[in-house]
């Protein structure tokens, strides 16, 4: 089959241009990623270059030839920079400029100027570097989980290793001199076939790694405290429910812990509410840094919060409670208040098993550890306190000890 050259240039350009045009409107539609724009006037940039190369011998030649590839490089160092942009990163005039600036400085040379395989290699060096940058500024992101970000990386990286072995390609097989051969040689229709293919699958992938991205904030915002950064209620529940279903690993048990801060209020009536804040955040700080990996934390509402996690027996499940509850009582706040915090553990055993009564015993240990003093860990199983447990859960609910004086 012998693909139609102009049909071909022809397809190639509209495809690329309403395919900027329509991530120019996404652009405007999210004005917060402003990578969208750019990578836009990266595509109208392309789409203006290889018009201008296919018009070749209708118009000048320095448009065609100089002015066609400033366009096509200038465009792919926007794809470059709008990776950037995308991933918050500092962006230059420079990063647009340079490889333009090299294939005019180029094309000064008479030599050059005047051999067709030379400027292909020139233009098609230049461009591999900056898909490459491109490729790399993506892949340097991998950190945040979004799907496209691969295939876009991979796909930048093969349009690049793509136009770089090129080079080689066009010195071992010099294209015939004379005139406007270019669009005749076998390379043409390939060439143009894989730029509109790639056009397309970079176009869709970026627009999808945005789209993902706005997933992925929504979907974060809905399981995160904004103040501490920890997990919600919800999301602690939810994780809680999914440690509780999982199967313990030998000789494991499921230990819940709640904490609640001692005196809050009146740390909140002292200093006032962003004081307030502030322990809060400090807490959660505190209490993330003292576990290790494993365990869930979360900020259950308020100045209450929980972690679940596997130990081997209580004593292990208490000794991580008190190292978090003693880290917190040294960071004293200003004057003389030292935000404490009360704690209490459950594991769970024959008699509480589900998430729901490990949950219902941590809260009756918390109740012990106010009703003891305060900036204490308790425990709902150890047997010396057996009764006090039993006479607690009947008696006191969790709404009662809330009533209780500061200082009972
Ligand atoms: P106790 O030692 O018995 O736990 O006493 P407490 O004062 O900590 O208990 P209480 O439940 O009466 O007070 C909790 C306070 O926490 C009341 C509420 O105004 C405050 N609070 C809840 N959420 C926030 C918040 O996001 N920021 C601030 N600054 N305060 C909050
Ligand atoms: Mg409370
Ligand atoms: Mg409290």
């Amino acid at each position: 089959m012998r693909l139609d050259i102009p049909t071909l240039a022809m397809v190639t350009v509209f495809v690329t241009a309403l395919l900027g045009g329509l991530l120019v409107f996404a652009g405007l539609q999210n004005r917060a990623v402003r990578a969208l724009m750019t990578w836009g006037g990266a595509f109208l940039l392309c789409a203006l270059g290889v018009a201008l190369v296919a018009v070749r011998g209708m118009v000048p030649d320095w448009i065609s030839i100089q002015f066609a590839n400033v366009a096509v490089l200038i465009g792919l160092g926007l794809v470059w920079v709008g990776a950037r942009q995308f991933d918050g990163r500092e962006t230059r005039v420079a990063m647009v400029a340079v490889a333009p600036l090299i294939w005019i400085a180029a094309c000064a040379v008479p030599d050059i100027r005047a051999d067709i395989n030379l400027r292909t290699v020139t233009v098609t060096t230049l461009s591999g570097l900056v898909a490459f940058a491109a490729a790399y500024e993506v892949w340097r992101g991998r950190s945040e989980p979004l799907m496209s970000r691969w295939p876009t990386a991979i796909t930048l990286f093969v349009y690049g290793a793509i136009m770089i072995a090129r080079a080689p390609v066009t010195l071992m097989v010099p294209q015939p001199a004379g005139e406007y051969q270019f669009t005749a040689s076998v390379f043409y229709p390939l060439l143009s076939f894989a730029t509109l293919l790639f056009s397309v699958v970079i176009a869709f992938l970026l627009l999808n790694m945005t789209k993902e991205r706005t997933e992925l904030r929504h979907k974060t915002a809905a399981l995160v405290d904004p103040l501490t950064g920890v997990p919600n209620r919800r999301a602690f529940l939810a994780g809680a429910e999914q440690m509780a279903a999982d199967p313990r690993a030998d000789g494991t048990a499921l230990a819940v812990m709640l904490f609640d801060l001692d005196h809050f209020k009146s740390i909140n009536d002292r200093l006032g509410h962003a004081a307030g804040d502030a322990v809060l955040m400090n807490f959660a700080a505190t209490a993330v840094r003292s576990f290790g990996d494993g365990v869930l934390f979360g900020r259950i509402g308020g100045e209450e919060f929980g972690a679940i996690m596997r130990v081997s027996n209580l004593g292990e499940a208490l000794a991580i409670a008190e190292q978090v509850r003693r880290a917190f009582a040294v960071t004293d706040l200003a004057g003389d208040i030292v935000p404490t915090v009360s704690i209490g553990v459950a594991l769970e055993n024959e008699t509480t098993m589900t998430l729901a009564a490990l949950m219902a015993a941590a809260d009756r240990a918390l109740y012990r550890a106010k009703a003891k003093g305060r900036n204490r860990v308790a425990s709902a199983m150890t047997s010396e306190d057996g009764a006090s447990i039993a006479s607690a859960d009947g008696v006191l609910e969790r709404r009662e000890w809330r009533k209780l004086p500061a200082t009972a």
